[in-house]
């Protein structure tokens, strides 16, 4: 252990949005910090990429929401509000191609909602209200706040017990796949219950040069291994042994006193397969090896202005796994190959889920061509002609899936973390950067307080 002149030192596995969090709670408790992140920069899931052609050059740009209370006052902190760009609700649901607008902040819109009867949309209005009635407690982000209301039942269970099966098919579904992919009938109802209660209202908002300047203020002060694949840890008389390979493939080991394990949960249960069970408990490790995520592939394409409504989220209504989930729409300036400005509209769209699982790993011109194929199954008039494929994103550990009791099983886990090893991660709550950073906050205090 450290002795009482030195500070302890801790590392971080894993430099996302919960990894980063954790960085920055440990150094503002008085730890000497060290990320090791296998990227070569900050951010995880939530890092865009960036394309100098296109202003802003940002690609997938994660949604920040004014109901993320963690965010909110970090943005503050650190001076963002400029930074932010706020951006429309205007969601359209297609109905095997025939779209129709329903926004989430706008009771008129679902007045006169075509895709489903009246009687289901004033029933979605009612279970809507009840469920904001509960707000404080059905927390989207705190699975301590609502793993009571995680009774075992499935989204999908529950929806279609308080709207038709159309009702629920074409009024939640929608909402709830259209963010995560992930099957209603696989996720715990409270997700949707929390959902309904918090967005309502609600502004969206990214930041401007992407959601990773979070994570690299969170993480300033720490010393960062960026490159660094951690393999293994390991715990010996003196501390944590943490093995990792450098970037030109150089194997490194140091020792720490402590560890935040902060990387998607299935890699977090091979890194500490060799750690004892008073270190890692049977309910921790069981709940990080069984822990599920639903993958994302991202394919945008550049099309013209006016082809296709601007700041749109056009979603896939209806209970199959569709052929492609959702498009997003968002306006930007593309210098031509003479540096002269066009106005273009950067369209991202998302594959269902058999569709991201066929063509994940694929080649990037197959799988351009496999989801242009696609396109005119949500948007039948998308300018397919005409479209310039322009940027592909993949995360297979896209989105971890909240089953049925996961929140109830989170807190075990919570109430199991004890130092020298803690996990953090968007798997003990619901797939959001808030969740995320939460959940590291909690790792560090898990370890501070002990000592
Ligand atoms: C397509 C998509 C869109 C999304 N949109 C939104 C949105 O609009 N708003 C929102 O709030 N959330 C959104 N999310 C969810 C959000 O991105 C995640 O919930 C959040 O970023 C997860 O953060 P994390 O730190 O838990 O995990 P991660 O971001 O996965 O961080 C884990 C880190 O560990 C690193 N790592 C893994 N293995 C190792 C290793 N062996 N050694 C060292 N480092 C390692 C990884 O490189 C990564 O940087 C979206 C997710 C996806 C996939």
């Amino acid at each position: 252990m450290t002795s009482r002149t030195q500070r302890t030192r801790t590392a971080v596995i894993g430099g996302g949005m919960a990894g980063c969090a954790a960085a920055r709670q440990l150094l503002r408790g008085g730890r000497e910090v060290v990320v090791f992140e296998a990227a070569d920069g900050l951010g995880g899931r939530a890092r865009s990429w960036h394309r100098p052609e296109i202003e802003p050059d940002v690609g997938i740009n994660l949604m920040y929401v004014s109901f993320y209370k963690l965010m909110t006052q970090l943005i503050k902190e650190y001076g963002l509000e400029d930074e932010l760009i706020r951006i429309s609700s205007n969601v359209w649901i297609s109905d095997h191609g025939k779209a129709v607008p329903l926004s989430s902040d706008s009771p008129l819109s679902l007045l006169t909602y075509r895709h489903v009867k009246l009687r289901d949309r004033v029933a979605f209005l009612l279970t809507t209200l009840a469920q904001v009635a509960r707000k404080k407690k059905l927390d989207l982000f705190d699975p301590v706040k609502s793993a009571p209301f995680d009774d075992g039942q499935s989204a999908a269970d529950w929806g279609y017990k308080r709207v038709s099966k159309r009702g629920f098919d074409f009024l939640l579904r929608p909402q709830i796949e259209g963010f995560w992919n992930f099957a209603c009938e696989e996720i715990s109802a409270v997700h949707a219950r929390a959902l309904l209660a918090w967005m309502g209202g609600s502004g969206f908002y990214v930041l401007r040069n992407g959601m990773e300047i979070l994570a690299e203020k969170n993480a300033e002060g720490a010393e960062l291994r960026l490159s660094h694949e951690v393999t293994g840890i390991q715990q010996n008389g003196t501390g944590v042994v943490v093995g990792a390979v450098g970037p030109d493939g150089t194997p490194v080991t140091e020792t720490f006193d402590e560890v935040v394990v902060a990387t998607p949960a299935p890699i977090a249960a091979k890194l500490v397969a060799a750690l004892p069970a008073q270190t890692v408990g049977q309910e921790t490790r069981r709940f990080l090896e069984t822990q599920k995520y639903e993958p994302a592939l991202s394919v945008s394409f550049l099309v013209d202005r006016g082809t296709l409504p601007a700041e749109a989220h056009i979603v896939a209504g209806g209970p199959e796994d569709p052929p492609l989930r959702n498009m997003i729409t968002y306006p930007r300036t593309v210098r031509d190959e003479r540096g002269r400005p066009v106005e273009k509209l950067l369209v991202f769209t998302y594959p269902g889920r058999a569709n991201t699982r066929r063509l994940l790993g694929r080649p990037a011109e197959e799988q351009f061509a496999e989801v242009t194929k696609l396109l005119t199954s949500l948007w039948p008039q998308f300018p397919v002609e005409s479209a310039e494929p322009f940027q592909i994103a993949e995360r297979p550990y896209g989105f971890p899936i909240p089953a049925p009791g996961r929140y109830r099983r989170s807190v075990t886990v919570l109430k199991e973390q004890r130092p020298p090893v803690v996990f953090a991660g968007d798997y003990f709550n619901s797939p959001t950067t808030e969740a995320a950073m939460l959940s590291g906050v909690r790792a560090a205090a898990a370890l501070t307080k002990a000592g």
